[in-house]
């Protein structure tokens, strides 16, 4: 369809979109919220289940050299010693002396405050873990972190994952779970979350390999985010320029999306060479290398990681599929989610709710196409504004039953993103709708 379609829409719309809907709310509305942690309702559990599940697919099930683990987010303190978090895992602060708002120095120009001019103090560190307790024995308890990033699970089990299942490099481990940083400069919606879940690769390689397996991976990661469906314009890759490093990186690629507040980092790829076994090995004494007997080689394998947000995910593609057009006369917006993304495939809508036939009908052909993914039964509106709602929310198929569908068993499908109408035989449909759900 035709440009007009495309729309460049503004955060604020897409968080307002979410939370009438039910795809995200503010954490604990009810008490004023608390800042910058979101909560993910009926629709938005489904998006993000169905993004975490497309992303496992494509690098565990895909591929014959991934393992999966699911780490605890609690770890012994040391794993943060070790990871360099407890010392350097910190924003440099800077003070305004005026009006007294926090800025992170890398996001400031000069030493004036970007809000209302005044002179910034000198920057002071600070640490972004959050910080708790373990044990209730007063005194006794340890203080513990809530990690910042997955990738520390991984490493740590090292050891585990090799023997168990006798992998050899390369091959990579992934885990998806929970991530807290007690972040500063927030806003811009579930971009810059203070809870949010990565999804992390760990890809161990032999060194001299690690080159190669960068590149594969920028390449690969790049694709995936194109395999949903966001638009290639949008998306960018953007070198780390040598003093932007993280201290682990021998290099690192962003992958950036244009989001309303300019290009921002979705995930980003980086080299962390041997630098977490190694460190891992030393603080805990425990040998993390890797000994290949078919050559007689001892060597600690580089790492590989692709490191993306899920919540960056849902939201850039919330943004991409939102779509606005005007349909005699009327505005429409819907959402041209990916099929396999969209939090519900199909929507069964009597025409006439108090038909008993029709309504009766309507159940059965729900409960006859349920099963692979969430169908949902609908009447409590007239048609119109039932289709509107579905278009909305990104469902990819309207299924609707008349009068005429009790005579000769057909109902009519609406397509979300062309709205042309097919009638098609009841009994059919489970069929038809499996072949477009793919
Ligand atoms: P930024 O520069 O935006 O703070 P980062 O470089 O610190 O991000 P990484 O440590 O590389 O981020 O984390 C890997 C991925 O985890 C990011 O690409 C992003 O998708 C996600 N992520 C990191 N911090 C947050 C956050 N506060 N909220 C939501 N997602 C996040």
């Amino acid at each position: 369809m035709g440009e007009d379609r495309m729309v460049n829409v503004e955060l604020k719309e897409i968080a307002n979109l979410c939370k009438r809907r039910g795809f995200i709310f503010q954490d604990s509305e009810i008490y004023g919220g608390i800042g910058s942690v979101w909560d993910y309702g009926p629709l938005g559990v489904e998006l993000k289940k169905n993004v975490k599940e497309s992303w496992w697919k494509s690098m565990v099930y895909d591929r014959d050299d991934v393992e999966g683990l699911d780490a605890a987010i609690l770890m012994n303190p040391e794993t943060w010693k070790a990871s360099g978090h407890v010392g350097s895992f910190a924003d440099m602060l800077s003070d305004c002396k005026e009006c007294k708002k926090r800025f992170r120095v890398d996001h400031v120009k000069g030493d004036k405050c970007p809000e209302c001019g005044g002179a910034l103090l000198s920057p002071k560190s600070f640490n972004l873990m959050f910080k708790t307790q373990l044990g209730s024995v007063e005194g006794e308890a340890q203080e513990v972190y809530l990690r910042p990033e997955t990738a520390q699970g991984i490493f740590v089990n090292f050891a585990n994952i090799l023997t168990t299942s006798r992998r050899k490099p390369p091959f990579g481990v992934a885990q998806i779970g929970k991530s807290f940083r007690n972040e500063i400069t927030t806003g811009n919606f579930t971009f810059r979350s203070r809870e949010f879940e990565q999804m992390e690769l760990e890809f161990f390689v032999k060194p001299g390999e690690d080159e190669k397996w960068y590149d594969y991976w920028v390449n690969e990661r790049l694709n995936w985010y194109v395999s949903l469906g966001i638009r290639k314009e949008n998306l960018r890759l953007r070198e780390h320029e040598k003093d932007e490093l993280a201290h682990y990186a021998k290099r690192c690629h962003d992958i950036e999306y244009l989001f309303p507040m300019g290009w921002s980092e979705l995930e980003g790829v980086a080299n962390r060479k041997d630098f977490d076994l190694k460190q891992h090995s030393q603080i805990s004494g425990q040998d993390l290398n890797y000994f290949d007997t078919a050559t007689g080689e001892r060597y600690t394998p580089y790492v590989i990681e692709p490191s993306g947000g899920v919540d960056r995910a849902v939201l850039a593609l919330l943004l991409d599929s939102y779509r606005k057009e005007t349909v005699k006369d009327r505005e429409r917006v819907f959402l041209s989610l990916n099929k396999k993304l969209a939090p519900i495939k199909a929507a069964v809508l009597p025409l006439l709710k108090n038909n008993p036939g029709i309504v009766e009908m309507a159940h059965k052909i729900r409960e006859d196409i349920k099963g692979n993914y969430r169908v949902v039964y609908d009447d409590t509106a007239a048609i119109g504004r039932l289709y509107r709602r579905q278009d909305e929310i990104g469902t990819p198929f309207c299924v609707t039953v008349d009068v005429e569908s009790l005579t000769d068993g057909k109902v009519t499908v609406r397509d979300r993103d062309t709205m042309a109408q097919e009638r098609i035989e009841a009994t059919r449909l489970k069929e038809y709708l499996s072949t477009k759900i793919v």
